[in-house]
């Protein structure tokens, strides 16, 4: 794949030099909807390069924690560096020549295309954007990309209508990664497809992210996807980040109660490995973000709580040798886990 075009000569808004860093760096960000707390607080970092899943159930917070990074919404408190450079409170037009450096892709194709403009103008549209190349330049560049999400050129004078919702998250990603982002965030990209066309969307997404080197922060619930693609995982509950460890750590040894009862519920592809798990059922539903409960904030429906729980809340610690981070006042600093 050749690069995206160089910027024309125009003069582009001057931006500060780069420090060197993760692609991402998030610390105590914070995102209030009036008296919803959909995130209260939350630490992370994705390297250069690399696939950080980040999961939970609806409702925890992760996909406002990829708004919040990509600066659809407003942040309301914390630091959010992409490439070494803060962007939580620059204004929209100072941040305009950055998002060159970073996109989303969401869950819906659909509703996330415009539905006026064809696939060609669609897919170009960073490239005139930041005005990159010329108008010769810029459709080969297209062409190439439709051509790398498995699109044909013919689909360049086509509208979104016109397409089946696989093809549609295929534009999304095309238009996404055609100006060479160091950064994509993938909100639940497979969820609302066919499950006949997901696998074939999460294996492209998988083949790019290898070929263009970007790292992403992929947000999911489906913990299948997040070990197929991510290197490490992050495991979201109610606004904050209970567990992060190697993907192999965390699906081999889940420490924090709520990981162990996510991957529980998981489908194992082996039936005889599914009939002897046990299942741990959760009980209730997620609290209120408008009112998280004090303490630890899963003590509510975590089967092994004791009284501390409830009013001491548990720090996002590292524990164990191979550097997982798990907030439960139950876990080891050497990483041994309650067992459910
Ligand atoms: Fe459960 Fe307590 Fe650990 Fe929270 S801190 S996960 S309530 S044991």
């Amino acid at each position: 794949m050749t690069a995206a075009p160089a910027p024309d000569p125009a003069p582009r808004a001057a931006a500060a030099p780069a420090a060197p860093g993760p692609a991402l760096e998030v610390t105590g960000l914070v995102k209030h909807f009036g008296p919803v707390r959909a995130v209260d607080g939350v630490d992370l970092a994705v390297a250069e390069g690399e696939v950080l899943g980040l999961v939970g159930e609806s409702g925890s917070g992760k996909s406002t924690l990829g708004r919040c990074v990509t600066r659809l919404v407003p942040v309301t408190a914390g630091s959010v560096r992409i490439g070494g450079r803060e962007i939580a409170r620059l204004s929209r037009h100072a941040i305009r020549p950055l998002r060159r450096g970073f996109n989303i892709v969401f869950q819906d194709p659909s509703s996330s295309l415009n539905p006026r403009l064809t696939v060609g103008d669609i897919a170009g549209e960073p490239l005139r954007q930041h005005r990159l190349g010329t108008a010769a330049q810029r459709r080969n560049r297209v062409i190439e990309m439709l051509d790398s999400v498995g699109l044909g050129s013919e689909v360049i004078r086509r509208y979104p209508h016109e397409l089946s919702g696989g093809q549609r998250q295929r534009v999304s990603l095309a238009r996404a990664l055609v100006a060479e982002p160091a950064l994509l965030v993938a909100d639940e990209p497979t969820s609302a497809l066919d499950v006949s066309v997901q696998a074939s969307v999460l294996n492209l997404i998988a083949r790019l992210q290898r070929d263009m080197g970007f790292a992403c922060l992929f947000i999911t619930h489906d913990l299948a996807s997040v070990e197929y693609l991510a290197q490490r995982v992050a495991v979201m509950y109610l606004g904050v980040l209970v567990e992060v460890a190697d993907r192999a750590e965390l699906f081999e040894r889940p420490r924090h109660p709520y990981t162990q009862a996510l991957l529980s519920a998981a489908p194992i592809p082996d039936p005889a490995a599914q009939r002897q798990r046990r299942r741990v059922v959760l009980s209730g539903e997620m609290p209120s973000p408008v009112s998280p409960p004090p303490g630890c904030r899963f003590h509510t429906r975590c089967p092994v709580a004791v009284d501390r729980c409830a009013v001491e809340v548990p720090p996002l610690r590292p524990v164990g040798p191979a550097g997982a981070l798990v907030a439960c006042h139950l876990v080891g600093d050497d990483g041994t886990a309650p067992s459910l």
